[in-house]
């Protein structure tokens, strides 16, 4: 069974009133969805998803929240003592444009008390006095002016300072992210992550839930290129049910592509559903985390065979361009070697392999900058590799985003960046201010 998960976006009103009538009414739409799951899952599911439509409906939980509302609190900022910024609760934070801040190594206990959270620097500051309260609000005013100017000049062709286009796309992680995105902002999705799909409950999605999916995600970008990557579950994406939990090293396990192939009944059933879509735009097939050449014959030969088997049944389905994320030391190495139609460097990944530092190792992620020789180094030679092959090339890991580092991934030879939406005003500028020399 597939649980539609309704989206909503919304801003702040300022008004308490509002905003604890919204509470109410998420809360109750929470316990609403949980019961539907919970009416469909087995005894020990159910049990523990009843657990969770307790603490919903527990007044005593919510309080806390509705008095900070009444003292028009504001609130949506995270503040973790440990994590990294590339684990995958940073990306989903990012994606919805939360404030937060990771890896601190303080004690939760010391977390108390007013606090400012300058998400952007990476500081959180415990109980100011005024003057440090007064010199944040000055800096954030000045922050937000900016970032309006940015976003309202946002749309049109993306360029350096010395006129060289570079391809700004969008990273999705969640399709309701879309419904107030302008697509004239984008020059099309660099990856879609279909973990959304695997996560929304009831169970694994059948063909025809992903296929309107997809195709709802290829519509919005009207005939501009959407990305789509297959599963990417495992290491720190977990799905119940489908990834191992036993594994003492789960990021050197059987995760991406690998547990794909592991599971084809599961993995034929996105092709279909992305060869389907792929008649609604200018769709393109991802495989994430690909080791070795006959990584790409594999799959590429299981799409084949779909999309022969769905032309055979008389149902409309495209065979797409089917490329390869490049995070696997092993692939960026040796990209020379696989036969895929486009290349896209994730540096999350690829800077853990490698680096050897964990992206969840947050005490340890000074070692791992992605402006590492090594990694440069690494981009640099994929970039050429794809140059020589005339095939494309895009990066859609964090760094991409990263306006520190958007000059010298420029400098590569890059010209297409993928990043999530909160990210690409920033980006715009600093492309705009890079002057490449090319
Ligand atoms: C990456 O590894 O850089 C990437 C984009 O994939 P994910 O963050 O989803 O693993
Ligand atoms: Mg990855």
């Amino acid at each position: 069974m597939a649980i539609t998960v309704a989206h909503h976006r919304r801003s702040a009103s300022g008004e308490p009133a509002h905003e604890a009538s919204d509470l109410r009414a998420a809360l109750q739409a929470a316990i609403g969805e949980l019961k539907a799951i919970a009416a469909e899952a087995d005894t020990d599911a159910a049990e523990m998803i009843e657990f969770q439509i307790a603490m919903l409906a527990d007044d005593e939980l919510s309080a806390p929240a509705f008095a900070a509302i009444d003292a028009r609190v504001p609130g949506g900022a995270l503040v973790l003592t440990a994590g990294s910024p590339t684990s995958h609760v940073a990306m989903l934070a990012r994606a919805r444009g939360v404030p937060m801040v990771v890896g601190l190594g303080v004690p939760v206990a010391e977390l108390r008390g007013h606090a400012l959270l300058d998400a952007a620097r990476g500081v959180l500051i415990l109980d100011p006095g005024t003057a440090s309260e007064q010199a944040f609000r000055q800096w954030r005013d000045v922050e937000l002016a900016l970032l309006a100017q940015v976003e309202q000049a946002s749309t049109g062709p993306c360029a350096s300072a010395d006129g060289e286009t570079v391809a700004l796309l969008l990273n999705v992680a969640d399709p309701g992210e879309l419904d107030t995105l302008d697509p004239a902002r984008f020059d099309g999705i660099g990856l879609v992550r279909t973990e959304f799909l695997f996560h929304a409950g009831g169970g694994l999605p059948d063909e025809d839930t992903q296929y309107r999916a997809y195709r709802r995600i290829a519509e919005w970008a009207a005939g501009k290129p959407v990305t789509i990557r297959t599963l990417d579950a495992g290491g720190d994406k977990p799905i119940p049910g489908l990834t191992i939990d036993t594994e003492a090293n789960p990021f050197l396990g059987v995760r991406g592509l690998r547990l794909s192939f592991a599971r084809p009944d599961v993995f034929r059933i996105q092709l279909r559903a992305l060869a389907r879509a792929a008649m609604h735009g200018n769709v393109k097939v991802m495989l994430p985390m690909v080791t070795v050449p006959h990584d790409v014959d594999q799959a590429r030969g299981m799409l084949e065979a779909e999309v022969a088997a769905l032309a055979a049944a008389g149902v409309p389905a495209r065979l797409p361009a089917l490329g390869i994320m490049i995070e696997v030391p092993a692939a960026a190495i040796a990209a020379d070697l696989f036969r895929a139609d486009f290349f896209s460097i994730g540096s999350n990944d690829l800077l853990q392999y490698v680096a050897a530092v964990g992206r969840d190792a947050g005490e340890l992620a000074a070692l791992a900058e992605a402006a590492l020789p090594a990694m440069l180094r690494l981009v640099d030679h994929v970039v050429r590799v794809a140059r020589e092959r005339g095939i494309e090339v895009s990066l859609c890991g964090d760094a991409a985003g990263d306006p520190q580092l958007i000059p010298q991934l420029l400098a590569t030879g890059l010209r297409a960046l993928s990043m999530a939406a909160p990210r690409a005003g920033r980006a715009r500028v600093a492309i705009a201010t890079t002057r490449i020399g090319a």
